[in-house]
């Protein structure tokens, strides 16, 4: 039988017991060892039960066993200091208000927008890497004390749950997830009745939503919801599923996530006295409606569409998370003008103007497609990716939309991502760190970082390591044994085939793990490469090699889910499958036990396409050492001291399949002849010394750079607080003032030409400290000097003579304008430095406001070719 209607009934806890629904609620739990404690104590097989989720638990233990913890002074004091504890955390000073957060030069208040949040297992609103980095983004600010709210959408389905079927396809389920029986609150109106968010669409339809309310510590996140009574069926259908549908579908959940963003938030800060955000942040550019929704609340105050947009641009932070154009959401032109258009959303914005945000206005652009990257550099002053590599990555990539600068000069920086380590520790680790510099201090180096407290991990004992990484093993081995029962009984098997279950995986053997999504780039089964080594890395007599493989594929992608079947099936061959596994239905709380459970952790993208790449880090911080293409992150930071880099075939003209087998034997060489050797040779004291050190030094030089607490404040000191500078300069007065300006220069900029280049020496070669003075006639048209600066740009040349690392220096107006109405600019040019060196001239727009850099306006006038043959003088 079907209920016709569902409650949700709250226990109703004693009143000694109340202070544990303020910790339930409060996602703090999720990253807090002792709180975890406590609700564990609370009844151990519930817990568990629960799937180890605290509001789960307390609508699951029975009322005698609330009555008897009500009378258990140990449990209540137990309680006491968990909730004081949260309550000082909560409400005391942290970094952000050391560094006079709020008040100075910082923002009041950040909000951060993503698709998706992965905070915990126990709130499913996440697909993969972005999610969990957008979660442990919040977590970290509320470490650090940054004043964020996180904005998102409440997928009715979450992402799928993954199985297997017998032949090894993706079998995909999506749970109902019901948010009264989530960590979440709803926001209410001071009367009471849900807050409500609302859309026009086209056709004088309306999408409406609720807004629930997470807590991340110190840090809300709110969580936009369609699934109202209100609305008709096709809309209660907005927020369904994490990147389900079609077009549409996902044009009006991106609506949703910008526009209702904007207003859940406003409706936030109005009903509980929050500050009002300075900057707001697009993780990925599916949240770049928010820019429009902001231009249209000044629209609404008077304020012109240009004025605004600069207001606004000012104040917007974007980063970019994809050097694959696949992984960019690109809409049809009409789509997006029938959304914007009359009778629907944001009336005062006139579509034409929407449009010339997002299209892609530029050479190789697809002139009828709508692009949310493009939108989100467009409408973001300032912009990022996510590790040094993906940043000038970035730069090259969307280098056509600055036509005339060269890639370095595009207004992309880099921030590398980290993680949040008090999520990713295993609790064993932790306890070591606590026993070595005490558990205040632990958590600190955790969430703030700092080096010198990571650097205690130096004076912990070899033995003491070696039986951590054991422990951490055998707990792996445990969970993959039931994780893989489950599954063989899920496709079908019977209990009494599966007694060979009990010998998968064996705690002493080296355990490599693999997970990750399986798009095709990251190349899930390149070890499959050359079946017969791998066979025999897997059974090698005394240096054997075990494998744990995880990754879920998306719905719409039948190639992903072959290769998640051709991996599968090579597990399931009965000579190897006790030394290699496929666990379905990847997530956090799988990897809570796997990324701390393995020895190496693999990582083999096609270079350079993993634009920072996470679980890398979250192994390393729990010992685990790292074997990767030298891609995202480990570009960065691998040292041969701590892990290997697999050597790459990228650049060369090698086809894909030869460049697949190259890496491959390079992956099967470095297992077979350096990892495995040093894994098992032993020193005189019967231990992995070489090893051990390896482990000892991932920790100590990677530990307290891969944090989130790092990532964080670089956001902060790099992105948000001159965001927030920028934005208040920019009162209407000086938005309007800017606008105008930009206008005027673009008018004149055709007329702004380099004239005529001197040089008081013009000898193909120059003696190292020799200075030449510069004279430069320009054009400037209608615009002034004020209006310009009027460089030279030096530095070395390759052999085409192209300006490798340019360094330009400002040239000075000495006379002008003539009859003719030319300007004389000059200056020095020092020669520096020895070897090919060359320069060149060219004039940029320049104004106090501008922030993005020479390369903002996309405006610059070089010598023609006409005035080359002295511009472009070369010395070798
Ligand atoms: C960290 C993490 C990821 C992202 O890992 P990548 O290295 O970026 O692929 C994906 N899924 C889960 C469950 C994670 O914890």
């Amino acid at each position: 039988m079907k209920a016709i209607r569902r409650f949700t009934v709250r226990p109703v806890l004693p009143e000694p017991l109340g202070r544990l629904s303020e910790l339930a609620r409060n996602l703090r739990w999720s990253w807090h060892p002792r709180t975890r404690d406590l609700f564990k104590s609370v009844d151990p097989r519930q817990w568990e039960a629960s799937g180890c989720d605290p509001v789960r638990l307390l609508g699951q233990v029975p009322p005698a066993r609330l009555d008897e913890l009500a009378r258990d002074e140990d449990f209540l004091r137990r309680l006491g200091e968990a909730a004081d504890d949260l309550r000082a955390y909560v409400e005391g000073e942290r970094w952000y208000q050391e560094q006079g957060g709020g008040e100075g030069p910082l923002p009041r208040a950040v909000a951060y927008f993503s698709p998706e949040f992965g905070i915990t297992a126990a709130l499913p609103q996440y697909s993969g890497g972005l999610g969990i980095l957008a979660g442990d983004h919040l977590k970290a600010a509320s470490d650090l004390g940054v004043p964020l709210i996180g904005v998102g959408l409440l997928y009715r389905h979450g992402y799928f749950r993954q199985s297997l079927s017998h032949d090894a396809w993706q079998q995909e389920h999506y749970p109902v997830l019901d948010p009264n029986e989530l960590p979440l609150v709803l926001l209410r109106e001071a009367d009471g009745t849900p807050a409500i968010v609302a859309l026009a669409l086209p056709g004088g339809r309306s999408l409406r939503a609720h807004v629930w309310q997470a807590q991340v510590g110190r840090v809300p996140l709110l969580l936009l919801d369609s699934d109202v009574e209100e609305n008709d069926p096709g809309e209660r259908d907005v927020t369904d599923r994490l990147y389900g549908g079609g077009s549409e579908h996902r044009l009006l959940q991106e609506m949703l996530l910008g526009i209702g963003g904007v207003r859940a938030v406003r409706a936030y800060c109005r009903l509980t006295g929050h500050p009002e955000p300075e900057v707001f942040h697009t993780n990925e550019g599916h949240a770049g409606f928010l820019g429009l929704e902001r231009i249209h609340e000044l629209a609404q105050h008077g304020v012109g569409f240009d004025a605004a947009l600069e207001s606004v641009r000012a104040g917007t932070v974007f980063t970019t998370h994809t050097p694959v154009p696949a992984g960019i959401d690109r809409f049809d032109r009409e789509l997006v003008a029938h959304h914007f258009g009359p009778g629907a959303e944001l009336p005062r914005i006139d579509a034409g103007d929407v449009l010339r945000l997002g299209m892609e206005t530029y050479p190789g652009g697809e002139p009828n497609l709508f692009n949310m990257a493009v939108m989100g550099l467009r409408l973001g002053s300032r912009a990022n990716g996510v590790s040094t590599l993906h940043g000038s990555v970035s730069r090259e990539m969307f280098a056509g939309l600055w036509p005339g600068f060269d890639a370095q000069e595009v207004p992309i920086a880099s921030i590398t991502n980290g993680v949040h380590a008090p999520t990713w520790v295993a609790p064993e680790v932790f306890r070591l760190g606590a026993r070595q510099i005490g558990e205040r201090r632990t958590e600190d180096a955790l969430s703030v970082g700092g080096s010198d407290r990571w650097d205690a991990v130096a004076d912990i004992q070899d033995a003491d390591i070696w039986e951590l990484r054991r422990t951490l093993r055998e707990q792996l081995v445990e969970e993959v044994r039931r994780r893989l029962y489950d599954s063989w009984r899920q496709r079908g098997a019977a209990t009494a085939e599966l007694g060979w279950i009990d010998g998968v995986l064996d705690p002493g053997v080296l355990t490599v793990g693999f997970a990750r999504r399986v798009p095709s780039y990251k190349r899930l089964t390149l070890m499959l490469r050359d079946r017969d080594r791998l066979m025999e890395l897997l059974r090698h007599p005394e240096r054997p090699v075990q494998i744990v493989v995880a990754g879920k594929a998306h719905p719409a992608d039948d190639g992903g889910k072959r290769l998640i079947q051709e991996l599968v099936r090579f597990t399931d061959d009965p000579r190897v499958r006790r030394h290699i596994v496929f666990l379905p239905d990847y997530g956090m709380a799988m990897a809570q036990k796997l990324y701390p459970g393995c020895d190496v952790w693999l990582n083999n993208p096609l270079r350079p396409l993993e634009a920072c790449g996470t679980s890398g880090m979250k192994a390393a911080l729990n010992g685990c050492l790292n074997l990767s293409v030298l891609d995202g992150w480990w570009d960065e930071w691998f040292e041969p001291d701590f892990g290997w880099a697999i050597p790459t075939a990228d650049g060369a003209a090698t086809d894909d399949d030869r460049r697949d087998d190259l890496e491959a034997a390079a992956l099967y060489d470095l297992l077979e002849r350096r990892i495995a050797p040093r894994f098992y040779e032993q020193g005189p004291g019967g231990l992995p010394d070489r090893w051990i050190e390896m482990v000892r030094r991932t920790l100590t030089r990677l530990g307290p750079k891969v944090l989130a607490g790092r990532m964080v404040r670089e956001y902060v000191e790099q992105l948000y607080a001159p965001a927030a500078r920028a934005h208040r300069a920019l009162d209407a007065t000086a938005a309007g003032e800017l606008a105008a300006w930009k206008a005027r220069v673009r008018a004149a900029w055709p007329r702004v030409a380099v004239d005529h280049v001197e040089a008081s020496a013009s000898d193909a070669t120059a003696e190292l400290g020799t200075t030449l003075s510069l004279r430069v006639r320009v054009h400037l048209g209608d615009l002034t000097p004020d209006d310009v600066e009027v460089q030279v740009v030096a530095g070395r040349v390759d052999p085409e003579d192209h300006l490798a690392d340019p360094s330009p220096m400002p040239l000075k107006p000495v006379s002008g304008p003539d009859v003719e109405g030319r300007r004389v600019y000059e200056g020095p040019l020092a020669l520096d430095r020895t070897g090919p060196f060359g320069y060149t001239v060219r004039i940029l727009p320049a104004h106090r406001l501008l922030a993005g850099g020479a390369a903002e306006l996309g405006l610059v006038a070089v010598p023609s070719e006409a005035t080359g043959e002295e511009a472009g003088v070369l010395m070798r």
